[in-house]
């Protein structure tokens, strides 16, 4: 079976890590712009970044046989710095037109502060003047349901966000009818300790059902692992599932979604 991994952070992953989704039949991967594990401290650690993001990780994964692709932002953690944000979106507009960038993220909250609302809100704007899909992540903290409720009001008020041009990830039981009922597509990120395990996911796509729903491994440099993406696949197959079923929420969705963007370049397949 062939697998999308719509979330995942590349750039901290080893050629192991590769290795592993080609055999698992990860043929093309979706990489946002995120946290470093520390705050940048100026404006061309960015653009190094993003040249990271555009022209080397795509390198690395063809390697392997994967496409890749990726999403240019400023992310929440580092939001706090207003003026530094700023800066940062500066260099975003004239990398929109890269083939091998998708959209604008991960953007969104994560202690939802007034200062990462403004450099959200900002981010919002660049996406619908350039008429981008968005990427969004969600808080991972308590105020996960507050965080979401912000954002999804924040895209609702704008008359230019078409939800279904806009991915939020990250979601939980408890938030992913705000993503799906607004018209919004819904991420499940699944983690090998805490959080969304794959028995956890399988349970939500079996509650909520496969529509509009996109599963990540979202993983990075911390505890996670691409192999959670095929996990949960097993773990729903285990269950019963059917392979079109699987075929739909693993490879379908992720390119119902990116394929909005004429850049992507893989297509649905008939289940
Ligand atoms: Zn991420």
């Amino acid at each position: 079976m062939k697998f999308i991994d719509p979330h995942i952070h590349c750039i901290s992953r080893t050629t192991d890590d590769y290795l592993y989704m080609a055999r698992a039949g990860v043929v093309a991967v979706s990489e946002p712009a995120f946290w470093a594990g520390y705050d940048r401290s100026s404006q061309s650690s960015f653009a190094d970044y993003f040249r990271h993001l555009t022209d080397i990780e795509p390198l690395r994964a063809a390697r392997y046989g994967i496409e890749h692709y990726c999403w240019l932002c400023i992310n929440a953690k580092e939001a706090e710095n207003v003026e530094l944000s700023r800066e940062v979106i500066q260099l975003i507009p004239p990398l929109l037109n890269h083939p091998r960038v998708l959209g604008v993220g991960e953007i969104g909250l994560n202690k939802n502060t007034r200062n990462e609302i403004e450099v959200f809100e900002a981010q919002v704007d660049l996406a619908a003047k350039h008429d981008q899909l968005i990427l969004i992540h969600t808080p991972h903290l308590d105020d996960k349901h507050k965080g979401t409720s912000v954002i999804v009001d924040i895209l609702k008020n704008d008359r230019r966000i078409k939800p279904e041009r806009v991915l939020i990830d990250h979601c939980e039981e408890h938030t992913i009818r705000l993503a799906r009922d607004n018209g919004f597509w819904a991420g499940l990120t699944i983690y090998p300790v805490s959080k969304v395990t794959p028995q956890r996911g399988a349970d939500i796509l079996e509650q909520f059902g496969p529509r509009m729903i996109m599963v990540n491994s979202a993983a990075d440099w911390g505890e996670s692992s691409p192999s959670m993406l095929t996990d949960t696949c097993l773990e729903f197959r285990r269950r019963g599932h059917r392979d079109a079923e699987l075929t739909d929420i693993f490879f379908n969705n992720p390119c119902r979604f990116f394929g909005q963007n004429p850049k992507w370049k893989i297509r649905a397949v008939e289940t």
